[in-house]
């Protein structure tokens, strides 16, 4: 089956993928930076919700010059509700790394690609794959689940990843090194979905280790939305319409950004804080993780050291993620 993976893939990709606006056919210049930027848009995010985001960026900031001449908080604003903002930071750091030190273009040695900001052992495996037709498959979630059904079926196994790793190494060479990539994480994404995938109309039926094994409750398990519970806490001043608030150390991808008192909430333990009043619950979900929040309110003009004041009226000059943007507008509610 291994031998003839890579042509069915790619026979099925050829007749089934999507038009995505970094596709498209246009200079190798442009295709170089619309691969970037896609790419560290798709970190943590589905295809679906970057599309307006990546139209929205490559039209005010069109090539790779112009983001590295661009203002970092420029980036950012038109990162504003994309989430995992370090992303968008990252991306500027790197363009102007490549304008300054590599004449613009992606070095081609992997070991350099992976040194450059935010860009991990998948992302430097994509890039090289789609930008430089390198033989490397970028190992995703999608990827990985696509594997593991075909040849495995057991994701409890130990190392896990080695085992993906050991198959994919063994697929054999095609000269279509960017397609075969694209085509693999694509397949995952539209054909052998997490939850419910379409194995009765799936060409590669025959040879899956997981349609043949009916082994869907594990797998799924596995490959689950994560659910999280917690409690957000707002110092207000009464008198000056303010919260305070402080830089984000407990949500790893809103890292650094301000935000209230958050706390995580672990089974069964009531954090309810004495003093505090409930204003309301609600739900935010970004990327595979669904928030279960609970937010809590109190009048004070002392506040811990770490946090400052912030004047809810602002939040729409400044930049502020639109995580915390909802919390404003659910704060608005207190003072009317
Ligand atoms: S048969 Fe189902 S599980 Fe197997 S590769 Fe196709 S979609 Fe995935």
């Amino acid at each position: 089956m291994l031998s003839i993976l890579p042509k069915k893939i790619l026979y099925w990709y050829d007749n089934n993928k999507r038009i995505l606006p970094w596709r498209i056919n246009t200079s190798k210049n442009k295709k170089e930076y619309y691969v970037l930027v896609s790419e560290f848009m798709l970190q943590q995010t589905q295809v679906k919700t970057v599309i307006p985001y990546f139209l929205k960026f490559v039209t005010k900031i069109p090539d790779l010059k112009a983001l590295s001449k661009c203002k970092e908080k420029k980036v950012l604003k038109l990162w504003e509700g994309l989430g995992y903002y370090k992303r968008a930071k990252n991306l500027h750091k790197t363009a102007t790394i490549l304008v300054k030190n590599y004449n613009s273009k992606l070095p081609k040695k992997i070991e350099k690609i992976i040194k450059l900001p935010g860009v991990g052992e998948y992302t430097a495996s994509a890039l090289s794959a789609l930008i430089h037709n390198k033989e490397c498959i970028p190992i995703d979630g999608n990827v990985k689940r696509v594997f593991s059904r075909l040849f495995l079926t057991d994701v409890n196994i130990q190392n896990f990843d080695t085992e993906i790793k050991k198959i994919i190494n063994k697929l054999p060479k095609v000269d279509r090194n960017a397609d075969l990539a694209e085509a693999l994480m694509e397949f995952g994404a539209v054909v052998c979905k997490p939850q419910n995938p379409l194995c009765k109309i799936c060409h590669l039926q025959k040879y899956c280790k997981f349609f043949n094994g009916k082994n869907y409750i594990s797998l799924n398990k596995k490959f689950s939305i994560k659910e999280k519970k917690i409690n957000i806490y707002c110092y207000l001043n009464k008198y000056k319409k303010e919260i305070a608030l402080t830089k984000n150390k407990n949500l790893s991808f809103l890292n650094n950004f301000k935000m209230p008192e958050i706390q995580m909430v672990v089974a069964n333990n009531n954090l309810k804080k004495k003093g505090w009043h409930y204003l309301c619950s609600y739900k935010n979900n970004i990327s595979n993780i669904k928030m279960n929040i609970d937010l809590f309110y109190k009048f004070t003009k002392n506040i811990p050291k770490k946090f400052n004041w912030y004047s809810v009226d602002r939040s729409s000059q400044e930049f502020i993620p639109s995580f915390t943007k909802k919390i404003f507008k659910k704060i608005a509610k207190v003072y009317n």
